[in-house]
């Protein structure tokens, strides 16, 4: 019985989180990095680990948009109230794998970008900007 309730609510907060994630701050990016005439970029790039959300292949530079709640941002701390543990343990998961494709890709010389959902929510304009920098270095 508890079970079921649990399974429902896990559920519940993953169809919510979904609905305002990662497809859309992706979508947005595509957007302004459209609108602001930025070239040179490959979606979901598959053949350097992480699978960047972005990446400019030429100039070495990865871009990855991470969701605040699954990244586990300092800034949001959206840990929900039910299920705690499972959900500190995945976005723990999470967070270590995002800094072993750090260091990964580091080695291999590329740069690493990375922008929490807020930001692109927020200041889209801003991190257009960053990226735009970025490039020119
Ligand atoms: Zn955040």
């Amino acid at each position: 019985m508890v079970d079921v309730h649990t399974k429902k609510q896990r559920s519940r907060n993953m169809a919510a989180i979904k609905s305002c994630g990662n497809i859309s701050t992706e979508t947005a990016l595509l957007r302004i990095l459209r609108k602001k005439k930025i070239t040179g970029w490959r979606r979901n790039y598959k053949k350097i680990t992480g699978t960047p959300d972005f990446a400019f292949p030429k100039l070495k530079i990865a871009v990855f948009v991470d969701g605040c709640f699954w990244h586990g941002c300092p800034k949001c701390v959206l840990t929900p109230k039910t299920n705690r543990y499972f959900w500190k343990n995945k976005i723990g998961q999470n967070k270590k794998r995002d800094q072993r494709v750090n260091k990964e890709l580091r080695k291999k010389k590329w740069r690493v970008l990375r922008f929490w959902e807020h930001q692109i929510k927020k200041g889209i304009d801003k991190v257009a900007s960053k990226i735009e920098l970025e490039k020119r270095l």
